[in-house]
């Protein structure tokens, strides 16, 4: 930790210039009240960094909590702290262009109107969304009603819903260990999450694109201002894109280039993003636009002014990505496993001294596992690890041959005593897998968790080990999970719909039931099939003959409907009308708030 560059200010001068003003109070409520956004709650990170903090963590969270509306450049504005994300402002010949219109409406609103109140009522007259994750288009419908050019990157639309659907109740339980919604914000509790402080937590919502883009050096004038794009499909985001503003100088990074090692699989479960793209990206970003902008700025945190600063830190992003991915399959190919090449790989000494390829959100160790994971899958090629006893059994048998539970808890409070907390966690773990009760144990695991995340750089690593230990102290969070938006709803194709079905089938229940359904989506003109036969829900559009055990003839609006439990009123049938009953009686549901550190 020493060697840290606690010398180097820059951040803290990027991320102060241009203020404007603040908004003040930092609070964000709905309608009716509910605080969704609430920066004032961080105030305490302005202090010195506590005992319960990496100083490294504690340094980048003083940056994400600055909050206000800042000028970029002439012309070129953000509103950074109200949300996760930033939003940014380009002003237009008749109004403004809105980049990425946060998470949710109220915070995009509050952004707008804190963005107007210093720059006059300009009506926004575009929005951009620079990628498909929900920080960037959520709060759409608090900026516009949609009556404007949209423009986002090729595939939007898809990847915008497809990435949460079908694992998304796991995801969402898993988001809480994330973010640690559910814990104090305090020295002790949740400090961030590196990317910036916290999710809001509001109405969401999505307008369709009107625009994609897909070629690279794609030119469009907006609102009269001249706009040059860069697709980069397959980066931090399937659907993603840089873009320029040449009059302007200035060059938008979308989150492909933000001030930290960013996910390439985030511990909330994803697809593993691709490292080799990513850094051939970012090498041409630098090709097309570094001798055509003076600032660069991204959907997180600060903007980089001038030149060379935007080429250092271009290059040394694509360094870091290019390096961990080369350097994985070096190590793969000689032999290593996962778990030895995250001890193996460290971060050349120059990226190491820049702040900015520091583990706060993305880290070496799980990246690197990441890739592995996208190359070689699950499996270490050992025998022994081909047919392990799940967690419980394992535990089970582990903790008898030390000896029981007490004995396991002797053994742990050695490792802690020697400040292996790490081998101590895996120890306490599997007492706690054999014996929940075991409240020893659980007290005690709960001590190393807290200590191993106040001890973590990176802000999900800390904000997994603090809510592992609240769960175990308190029990588990119930979960308030979010009804999914109704513009993502109805933005699921019919494809998608249907999938989202028979990943709720409950197998055994449904292995001797066969059945068959046609859905005329009349809205559409298609005709749709699903069949249940062993277990599986299979569809297939239009079908051609007529043999269906039922037949629903309904818009698409009504398939959502009768999926979100309003009933077949209105949905003309014909056929035996008791399908569609016993289809529903073998559909499962998902545990919203299953259990994690405890079997
Ligand atoms: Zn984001």
């Amino acid at each position: 930790m020493a060697d840290l560059p606690f010398h180097d200010k820059g951040d803290f001068d990027d991320a102060d210039r241009g203020f404007i003003a603040k908004l003040s109070p930092a609070v964000i409520k709905t309608t009716d009240g509910r605080v969704i956004w609430d920066n004032d709650s961080y105030a305490f990170l302005q202090e010195e960094c506590p005992e319960t903090a990496h100083p490294s963590l504690w340094r980048q969270s003083q940056l994400c909590a600055r909050q206000g509306l800042y000028e970029v450049t002439d012309g070129v504005y953000q509103v950074r702290g109200l949300d996760l994300s930033n939003m940014t402002l380009v002003e237009g010949a008749t109004g403004v262009i809105v980049i990425d219109p946060l998470i949710s409406t109220e915070c995009a609103a509050a952004a707008l109107k804190l963005y107007r109140d210093h720059r006059g009522d300009r009506p926004v007259t575009a929005v951009i969304y620079t990628h498909s994750h929900s920080d960037h288009f959520g709060g759409v419908r608090g900026v516009t009603d949609g009556n404007v050019p949209i423009l986002a990157p090729g595939g939007f639309m898809d990847h915008a819903v497809s990435e949460n659907v079908y694992a998304g109740p796991a995801m969402t339980r898993r988001a809480v260990y994330l973010y640690g919604p559910a814990l104090s914000r305090s020295p002790e509790g949740q400090i961030g999450c590196g990317l910036g402080l916290t999710v809001s937590t509001g109405s969401m919502s999505l307008i369709p694109p009107t625009v994609e883009i897909v070629r690279t050096g794609h030119e469009e004038r907006i609102d009269g201002v001249s706009v040059v794009f860069q697709p980069t499909p397959g980066t931090e985001a399937p659907a993603e894109m840089n873009i320029l503003f040449p009059a302007h100088r200035a060059l938008c990074l979308a989150e492909n280039a933000t001030h930290n090692q960013h996910n390439l699989l985030s511990l909330r479960g994803a697809e593993v993003r691709d490292a080799r793209v990513w850094a051939r990206y970012l090498t041409e970003a630098v090709a097309l636009f570094a001798d055509r902008a003076d600032v660069a700025f991204a959907s997180h945190h600060w903007p980089t002014w001038g030149r060379d600063a935007i080429v250092r830190f271009l290059e040394q992003q694509r360094d870091m990505y290019a390096y961990l991915h080369d350097q994985t399959l070096r190590l793969i190919n000689k032999g290593l496993t996962a778990a030895e090449i995250a001890e193996a790989v460290h971060m050349p000494p120059e990226l190491e001294q820049s702040w900015h390829t520091h583990g706060y959100h993305g880290s070496v160790s799980h990246n690197v596992k990441a890739i592995y994971q996208r190359y070689l899958g699950w499996f270490d090629g050992n025998p022994a690890h081909l047919w392990e006893h799940p967690p419980r059994e394992s535990a089970i048998r582990y903790v008898e041959c030390l000896g029981g539970g007490s004995a396991v808890v002797a053994f742990a409070r050695r490792y802690i005593d020697e400040n292996d907390l790490r081998f101590a966690a895996q120890l306490l773990n599997q007492a706690v897998f054999a014996d929940e009760g075991n409240k020893e144990a659980r007290d005690l695991l709960a001590e190393v968790y807290t200590r191993l995340g106040h001890g973590a750089e990176n802000a999900t690593w800390r904000n997994f080990y603090l809510m592992g230990a609240l769960e175990l102290t308190d029990g588990i969070v119930p979960a308030t999970m979010e009804a999914t938006a109704l513009d993502l709803f109805a933005a699921l194709s019919v494809e998608q719909i249907f999938d989202s079905i028979a990943i709720r089938v409950n197998g055994p229940r449904a292995w001797h039931e066969r059945l068959s359904i046609d859905w005329h989506l009349t809205d559409l003109g298609r005709r749709h099939r699903t069949l249940l036969s062993n277990g599986a829900l299979i569809q297939q559009p239009d079908p051609q003959d007529e043999l269906a055990d039922l037949t629903l003839r309904l818009t698409k609006a009504q398939l959502v409907g009768l999926l979100a439990g309003k009933g077949v009123e209105g949905v003309e049938r014909e056929g035996d009308t008791t399908v569609l009953q016993r289809l529903v009686a073998v559909l499962d549901r998902p545990v919203p708030d299953f259990a994690i550190v405890t079997a």
